[in-house]
């Protein structure tokens, strides 16, 4: 073993699949061509005016400075409930329901190390956000793969699951509207899972990323909302990318008063808490307008519908999303996830996502992102349409 070998659980975790087309992506730019990528998810205008006014209000006072307290400042988590019922008609008691995370992805990783051991299994939702596989592998326990099935409205067939994955199972992630595929919640999928997870004693984590980021009047609803929810789940609400803010770190996990208390005991353990002042901008964000986000989605709508127009033009089967920021589209005939998303690269100079990065269903698909200034990304869709046609 040498200095610098890393975990076994370490060793555990699948190899980057993105690290090939990055080097070949470095290559081009190096040799002058003027790449655009469309593979990221990560908003490209600011946070909006008022939360920015709130944090550069709150980071000037020294109340802010100190360790925070790992339950949250009761600005925040009042604001969350307040948004929680106006928003999905969900009631929230701050006191024990909520408690803020330093983003989503820390909450998600963090309820792994909460409630999994060796031999137990975590369902993960297939293709899906990397860290609902990674983070159980990293815990020492065993994922179970549900695939989106596209015939279902990329929900999991949850009467197919393996019965022994179901006996060892602890923790089930899903997450809509969904990335990668865009798909919003199909009708009677959270009552199934709070049915079946009530009958297995598994803990429902719903991811909720993009409740904010939907289009053409679609309203995202709560897993919460759904009759017994909070026995058996957890709701994680990130503001990340429906207020423009990834850089900041600012999330919640809402639910289960004892999930929770459980989730906060491993949390003490692990970091000190969200920094005070980006508490209060959040609160700020929360109980901000909601222009600016329809403001947001009204652009990411026409990048939307710009993307699908060039795709469909160069045959492409896709549907418009109805939420998030993201197109998921089968790749064409002869290609798979990988060399597809190779031959946009090599022709067009436009880096999109292979499905297959967001796990074994994925493949056959490819995912487009809209987070790319409007500039770019017409430049990108010219040039998709003009040589890959
Ligand atoms: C972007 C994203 C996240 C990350 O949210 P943070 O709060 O920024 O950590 C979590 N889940 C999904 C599905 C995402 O797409």
């Amino acid at each position: 073993m040498a200095l610098t070998d890393p975990s076994k659980r370490l060793e555990a975790i699948p190899p980057y699949m993105f690290a090939e087309l990055e080097r070949k992506v470095a290559d081009k730019r190096a040799a002058g061509i003027d790449v655009i990528s469309l593979g990221i998810g990560d908003p490209d205008l600011p946070t909006f005016p008022h939360i920015v006014a709130a944090m550069q209000a709150a980071v000037a006072d020294p109340g802010t400075h100190r360790y925070p307290s790992n339950r949250g400042r009761a600005e925040l988590r009042e604001a969350l409930a307040r948004f929680y019922d106006r928003r999905f008609g969900v009631t929230i008691d701050p006191g024990t329901q909520v408690i803020p995370a330093i983003g989503a992805k820390e909450c998600i990783y963090n309820l792994c190390f909460a409630f999994l051991d060796p031999g137990d299994v975590a369902l993960a939702s297939d293709p899906g956000y990397p860290v609902y596989t990674g983070g159980p592998v990293l815990a020492g326990a065993d994922v179970e793969v549900l695939p989106l099935l596209p015939e279902l409205g990329f929900a999991p067939d949850l009467e197919a699951i393996d019965s022994d994955a179901l006996r060892r199972a602890r923790l089930l992630f899903l997450n809509y509207p969904n990335n990668p595929t865009g798909a919003v919640v199909p009708t009677g999928l959270f009552e199934r899972a709070v049915a079946l997870a009530r009958e297995h004693e598994i803990l429902v984590v719903h991811d909720n990323a993009y409740s904010e980021t939907t289009y053409d009047g679609y309203v995202a609803p709560s897993f919460l909302a759904t009759p017994g929810a909070d026995e058996v789940g957890v709701e994680v609400f990130s503001l990340s990318k429906g207020y423009n803010m990834t850089g900041w770190r600012c999330a919640a996990i809402l639910g289960n008063a004892d999930a929770i208390s459980t989730y906060w005991r491993l949390k003490t353990n692990v970091d000190s808490g969200l920094f005070e002042a980006v508490q209060l901008a959040g609160a700020a964000a929360l109980d901000g307008p909601d222009g600016p986000r329809e403001e947001m989605n009204a652009i990411y709508a026409r990048r939307r519908d710009l993307v699908v127009a060039a795709l469909r033009e160069i045959g492409v089967a896709v549907e418009p999303p109805k939420g998030t920021i993201y197109v998921w589209a089968p790749v064409p005939d002869g290609y798979t996830s990988a060399s597809f998303c190779e031959h946009v690269l090599e022709e067009a100079a436009v880096v999109i996502s292979p499905g297959s990065m967001y796990g074994p269903s994925g493949e056959g698909f490819f995912r487009i992102s809209l987070t790319t200034p409007d500039e770019q990304l017409a430049e990108a869709v010219e040039r998709m349409r003009e040589h890959l046609r």
